[in-house]
């Protein structure tokens, strides 16, 4: 929770807070990757008075923990996540934000949140910060080579594995290139000459 007393209620003012906190739970993306509970969270904000209440500007800087998602490694990854929330003061609220019928407020929400009390709490602007910061698909590098799908090797740790055994299916269509004797198979055929004599060095 943050408190705007300080900043006081005369339109124009502004605060700047640094603060460090912790990680609440579940911050990141169930199951994918997440800042780890407890964690420190840097947070860089800039309070502003305006009429209807205060304009929250922000950024949040953590270090989130995950797993590749082609080589399911553990990977670590900063996150830096910036974002604007406008808390409004309940009594200047009269346009019926807060009571307006079930289904217009999902809709108002995102955009106005009740001070209470003078101290607003940053946790749900703060996860979905993280959350839109955060890759869906995190890997460990972005060349990673990921695993074997035949046997589960990590081809990061071994770059020249290969099964030798081809695959039935995979000899059918060699077979039905061979018979249309297209151009693309001739250009593979010396690129593949070429890796040889490189490797007979
Ligand atoms: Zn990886
Ligand atoms: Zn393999």
């Amino acid at each position: 929770m943050f408190d705007t007393h300080e900043l006081g209620r005369r339109p124009g003012a502004l605060q700047r807070i640094s603060r460090t906190v912790e990680a609440p739970a579940d911050l990141g993306i169930d199951g994918v990757i997440g800042v780890p509970q407890g964690s420190p969270v840097e947070l860089t904000l800039r309070l502003e008075s305006v009429m209807e209440g205060v304009l929250v500007t922000g950024t949040a800087r953590a270090s989130a923990e995950g797993e590749c998602v082609r080589c399911l490694e553990p990977l670590r990854q900063d996150v830096a996540a910036d974002f604007q929330e406008m808390f409004s003061y309940p009594d200047t609220d009269d346009r019926g934000h807060r009571t307006a019928a079930a289904d217009d407020d999902a809709e108002d929400d995102e955009d106005i949140t009740p001070l209470e009390d003078g101290m607003f709490d940053l946790e749900p602007v703060l996860r979905d910060a993280v959350v839109l910061a955060l890759p869906m698909q995190p890997v460990c590098r972005e060349d990673c080579a990921g695993l074997c799908a035949e046997c589960g090797a990590n081809l990061n740790e071994n770059p020249d594995h290969h099964h030798d055994a081809v695959d039935i299916r995979w000899a059918a269509l060699q077979g039905l290139a061979d018979s249309l004797g297209t151009g693309e198979k001739d250009n593979m055929s010396g690129a593949e000459a070429g890796v040889d004599e490189k490797q007979e060095k």
